[in-house]
C-alpha cells in the first residue's frame, strides 16, 4: 500500500482498508483450505493484522467446522501442516485491519457461531454505523458476545433470523435489512456459500468459478491468483447463494436505484490492487486516469515524474503520459516491513519512513521532480519524503495528489480520522504546500472523481462531508469498550 503517513498503529501507512474476504465451495467435494490460503495471500494488501480460515464438510455432520486464525500475515499464521488438517469442501477466509474493534486474536475472523440450525461462518469487510444499537438490543435479549467487532452483530442477527426463515440466504437478507453501513460478507452455512453486499456497494465483492468450485471474494485479483475465471460482480444490495446443485440464487430486494449507490472511491484510488476490476472498471486504468487529470489540471514544468510506491506509480505514469515528462523510479520500497516490526524511537536515527522507503539518488540528483502520492492525511510524512528527495539532490519537488483533500472522517471502514487531525482542515492548499515543504502542490479535483469510476455512482463523503447515509451522532469507530 502506498500512503506513507505515520500513525500510532502502524508507523508507515495512514489509510487502511478494513478487510478482505474469500469464500469457496467446491461442489465436487475437494478440500478448499489451501486455495482459500492463496486467495487470502492475494488479498493481503487489504489487511495485515490478522487472518483466518474456517472450513466445513457439506456432507458431514452439521456444526463441524475447523477454524484456524491468529494475529499476523497469511504466511505467518498458516503452515502447510495446518492447511492439510483443515478438511472441508466449503470455507470462508479473512484478512483484517482493525478500524472497529481492537486488534486482538479474539477479534480475528472468520467468526464461527453454533446455533440450532448448525454452524455459521462469517467474514466481513466494512463498518456498520448502527452496530452499537444493534449490539445493545442483542445483549438485552440474552446474547453474550465473544468479540468487540461489529461483524459479530451481523453473525448473531443472521443466526436469529434463521429461526424464522426458510433458508440461510433468506436469513442473511433479513439480517441485512437491520444492519446499516458498509458490508461485503461471505457466509458459510452447513450446505451453502452466501455473499452479500450492502445496498450502496461501498466495498467490492465478486463471484468466480474454477472447475466445479465457486468463489465469492473481495477482489478479482484473488480469482486470477487461484486460476479461477471471473463470473460477475455481486450487485450493491444483492444477496447471492451458491447452492449444492451448483446454482447461483440471487435476491435483489435490498438493491437501491442505481443513482443512490455509493462505491468507496478509495478502492479505485488506493485500496484495491491495480490488477483488480471493480464493477467492471479497471483499478489500474482509474489510477492512470487520475494521473492524466492531474497533468491537465495542475501542470508544472519538470524533468521527471515519480510515484510514491505502490499506488502512486500508476498515477505517476498517467501524469507522464499526459504531460510528456519522463516517468521514472525514485523510491525503493522495503516490502518486508511486517506488523511486528519495532518502530524506531523519536530520538532514533533510523526514521520509520526511511526504513520503509529510500530514494534513488542517481535518479533524482539535479532534477526538477514531480512526486505523485495517493493522499495526504495528517501530513506528517509527506514533508519527510519531500525532504528525502531534496537531500538526494532534487532541485525542485512538486507534489501532486491523486485524490481531493480529506476534509471529513469516514464511517464506512476507512480509518480517516477526525477533522482536526486532517492536514487540509482549516488550511489552504498553499498552507499545506508550505507545511510539507514542496515547491508546489496540486490535488485531484472533485469533479474528476466520477470519471475514475467511469460514471458509476461513488461515495465522496470524506471530501465533501455529504455521506450517502446519515453519519452516526457519535464516533462509533473503535471498539465497544470505549
Ligand atoms: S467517506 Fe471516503 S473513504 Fe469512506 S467510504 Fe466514502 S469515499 Fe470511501
Amino acid at each position: 500500500m502506498n500512503n506513507t503517513e505515520l500513525d500510532n498503529k502502524n508507523p508507515w501507512e495512514g489509510l487502511h482498508e478494513e478487510c478482505g474476504v474469500f469464500g469457496m465451495y467446491d461442489l465436487s467435494g475437494g478440500d478448499v483450505a489451501s486455495t482459500i490460503y492463496y486467495g487470502l495471500f492475494a488479498l493481503q494488501h487489504r489487511g495485515q493484522e490478522s487472518c483466518g480460515i474456517a472450513v466445513s464438510e457439506t456432507d458431514g455432520p452439521k456444526g463441524k467446522v475447523t477454524t484456524h486464525k491468529d494475529m499476523g500475515l497469511v504466511n505467518e499464521v498458516f503452515t502447510g501442516k495446518t492447511l492439510e488438517q483443515m478438511k472441508g469442501d466449503i470455507g470462508v477466509g479473512h484478512v483484517r485491519y482493525s478500524t472497529a474493534g481492537a486488534s486482538t486474536r479474539e477479534n480475528a475472523q472468520p467468526l464461527v457461531l453454533n446455533y440450532v440450525k448448525g454452524t455459521l461462518g462469517l467474514a466481513h469487510n466494512g463498518n456498520l454505523i448502527n452496530a452499537r444499537e444493534l449490539r445493545h438490543d442483542l445483549e438485552y435479549t440474552g446474547a453474550i458476545f465473544q468479540t468487540t467487532i461489529d461483524s459479530e452483530v451481523i453473525a448473531y442477527h443472521i443466526a436469529r433470523e434463521r429461526l424464522e426463515s426458510k433458508s440461510a440466504e433468506e436469513a442473511v437478507v433479513r439480517a441485512c435489512r437491520k444492519i446499516k453501513g458498509a458490508y461485503s460478507l461471505v457466509v458459510m452455512s452447513p450446505r451453502k456459500l452466501i455473499g452479500a453486499r450492502d445496498p450502496f456497494g461501498f466495498k467490492p465483492l465478486c463471484i468466480g468459478k474454477r472447475d466445479n468450485a465457486y468463489i465469492i471474494t473481495s477482489e478479482t485479483c484473488a480469482l486470477e491468483t487461484i486460476g479461477a475465471e471471473f463470473v460477475r460482480d455481486v450487485l450493491p444490495g444483492e444477496v447471492v447463494a451458491i447452492t449444492p446443485d451448483g446454482q447461483i440464487s440471487s435476491d435483489c430486494s435490498l438493491c437501491l436505484p442505481q443513482e443512490k449507490e455509493a462505491r468507496c472511491i478509495f478502492e479505485y484510488i488506493y485500496f484495491a490492487r491495480p490488477d483488480s476490476h471493480i464493477d467492471g472498471v479497471s483499478v489500474y486504468a482509474s489510477r492512470i486516469k487520475a494521473g492524466r487529470f492531474l497533468a491537465m489540471d495542475s501542470p508544472v514544468d519538470a524533468d521527471l515524474v515519480v510515484g510514491v510506491p505502490e499506488s502512486g506509480n500508476a498515477a505517476a505514469l498517467g501524469y507522464a503520459l499526459e504531460s510528456g515528462i519522463p516517468y521514472g523510479t525514485a523510491f525503493v520500497k522495503n516490502s518486508y516491513v511486517g506488523r511486528t516490526f519495532i518502530k524506531p524511537k523519536q530520538s532514533s536515527r533510523e526514521s520509520s519512513v526511511r526504513v520503509k522507503l529510500n530514494v534513488l539518488r542517481e535518479a533524482v540528483n539535479g532534477k526538477r521532480v514531480i512526486m505523485i502520492d495517493d493522499s495526504i492525511v495528517r501530513g506528517t510524512t509527506s514533508d519527510r519524503i519531500v525532504k528525502m528527495l531534496r537531500d538526494a539532490g532534487a532541485t525542485e519537488v512538486h507534489v501532486r495528489i491523486s485524490s481531493p483533500p480529506f476534509l471529513w472522517p469516514c464511517y464506512f471502514g476507512t480509518d480517516i480520522p477526525e477533522r482536526e487531525q486532517l492536514i487540509a482542515y482549516n488550511r489552504t492548499i498553499d498552507d499545506i504546500c508550505k507545511v510539507i515543504g514542496a515547491d508546489s502542490l496540486g490535488y485531484l479535483e472533485i469533479r474528476r472523481l466520477e470519471e475514475l469510476s467511469e460514471g458509476l455512482p461513488i461515495c465522496k463523503g470524506c471530501f465533501t462531508g455529504k455521506y450517502p447515509l446519515e453519519p452516526p451522532k457519535e464516533d462509533i469507530r473503535g471498539d465497544f469498550e470505549r
